[in-house]
């Protein structure tokens, strides 16, 4: 069988083909000799699938799209306590080059804006650290995410590095606050190296998805970052990764996302996917303007907004339920999560058990949170506070620790040995 995804993608590029509104960025000169119709989209699922379709290979330099990665970096080297010293996580609801600290503690609100991704990426590496051993450890960590060796086009760093004014501005503002001790100049000069680094759509996808994977880069398998940074930084991508549209794209898309002004668009499904898509010319808020019709329509075709509540609750923790005079089997089924336990637990206080043994039957879960296994333990004890006997019947082991809150173990048993009319469960 053929997989009919990148059909799909495919299905989406031609729909967006014909908007040529908007223009390709022209305040860094090099990135204004972008080609205008350029256009891919690829997407990675978090078990490191990858599909794409369009111009797929083409190569472009990733701008903006760092600045969720290195903030994810900052968060893994030094924590959330340092890195919130010196950056906010507020959305700013203003243009990405915004000369804007917070106006009490001189902060940059946020690290999505320039402001905020310089003073990051000055963490990288210790503060000590030389600008060029801190750009190659930038280069490297975008390599692991992106499971290649990723280069630094030359032109464009040194294209926009001459008409850094602004950032450069940012950077001296920052320093006058102490926020930054870099030198202006290394400062921005080391975040235009960042942003001058190499992707194609793909590799936007892949290190998309190595955020909604928790780190855990889905295709080489490279453990990157925590599960937690990457919670911290989806969670600041979602309210401030499109700038003064993040409102709006997140009611009409759903889905935390990043974009560069190169024309990338990168979202992350947290659990399961990375998408990107390309396309040069931006709209007046610097966002892709084909890139953002794409998403739109992958959001609503392919039902991915993460607000939606059409397919929120999944199936129906338990399976069935078959009883006779001295034995309950309750077969429980999908994953087991808080949401789902909670629908087990309800449904177990109304039941009437009868007498005998109470057996939850866990061979279909595909899988459970630590929350689900606490709160499953926990209904298996108060079953068996209120007279009954307990157990489970778990092939695959789900239930690894069975420890009770009062310190005994629930016991596990066979299939075969709960038979009901002679059945084996
Ligand atoms: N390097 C660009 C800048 O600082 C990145 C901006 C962007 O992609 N939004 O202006």
């Amino acid at each position: 069988m053929k997989t009919p995804i990148p059909f799909y993608l495919q299905e989406i590029l031609t729909k967006v083909r014909d908007n040529r509104d908007g223009a390709v960025a022209d305040y860094i000169p090099e990135l204004a000799k972008a080609e205008p119709e350029y256009l891919g989209a690829a997407m990675c699922t978090t078990t490191g699938h990858v599909y794409s379709a369009g111009d797929d290979e083409v190569e472009f330099t990733l701008q903006s799209l760092s600045k969720p990665f290195v903030y994810a970096l900052a968060l893994q080297e030094l924590g959330l306590s340092a890195v919130r010293d010196i950056v906010g996580m507020e959305p700013s609801g203003e243009a990405f080059n915004e000369l804007s600290l917070n106006r009490d503690d001189h902060r940059p609100v946020n690290p999505m804006i320039n402001a905020g991704a310089i003073a990051v990426t000055q963490l990288i590496n210790g503060v000590d650290s030389e600008p060029a051993a801190r750009v190659e450890r930038l280069r490297t960590y975008f390599s692991r995410l992106a499971g290649r060796d990723l280069l630094i086009d030359d032109a464009m760093r040194s294209s926009e590095l001459e008409v850094s004014e602004r950032n450069l501005s940012l950077a001296h503002m920052l320093r006058n606050y102490d926020i930054i001790q870099d030198e202006a100049h290394d400062a921005v000069s080391t975040y235009v190296e960042q942003c001058s680094i190499v992707v194609t759509v793909r590799d936007l996808a892949v290190m998309s998805a190595t955020l909604a994977n928790g780190g855990v880069q889905p295709v080489t398998g490279d453990k990157i970052l925590d599960a937690d940074v990457c919670r911290l930084t989806l969670s600041v991508m979602s309210s401030a990764g499109m700038y003064d549209g993040a409102g709006r794209w997140m009611a009409e898309v759903g889905i935390p996302a990043k974009s560069g002004v190169s024309g990338g668009l990168l979202g992350t499904l947290p659990g399961q996917l990375g998408v990107a898509t390309f396309s040069p010319r931006l709209n007046k808020e610097g966002n892709s303007v084909r890139g953002v019709d794409a998403f739109k329509l992958l959001s609503k075709d392919m039902g991915l907004h993460l607000m939606s509540t059409d397919e929120r609750y999944g199936v129906n923790p338990v399976r069935k339920v078959e009883q006779d005079a001295e034995l309950t089997v309750i077969y429980l089924q999908g994953l087991i999560n808080f949401n789902a336990a909670e629908t087990i637990l309800y449904e177990l206080m109304e039941s009437d058990f009868g007498e005998g043994t109470v057996v939850l039957e866990l061979s279909h879960i595909t899988g459970t949170n630590r929350m689900g296994r606490r709160m499953l333990k926990e209904g298996l004890r108060r079953i068996r506070e209120s007279g009954f006997d307990i157990a489970i019947v778990d092939p695959d082991g789900e239930l690894e620790d069975r420890t009770m809150s009062d310190g005994t173990k629930v016991p596990k048993g066979e299939p075969e040995d709960y038979a009901i009319n002679g059945e084996p469960v």
